[in-house]
């Protein structure tokens, strides 16, 4: 099942979206509505996206 904007009411399409974050960017494919440009980030991905970079940023 595909996700859709609740606004415009259509299927959301893959969009590779850099990210910023304490200073480091990242990249990954987030859900975007090609209408209104609305970008889906999961929750999941964003938690473990930034576990991620606090790691990194620990290890320094
Ligand atoms: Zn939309």
């Amino acid at each position: 099942m595909a996700w859709q904007c609740a606004k415009c009411g259509v299927d959301l399409a893959p969009k590779s979206t850099v990210f910023s974050y304490m200073g480091m960017t990242f990249a990954h494919e987030v859900l975007r509505c090609p209408v209104c440009g609305l970008v889906f980030i999961q929750k999941e991905l964003a938690d473990g996206k930034m576990a991620e970079v606090e790691q990194l940023m620990e290890e320094k």
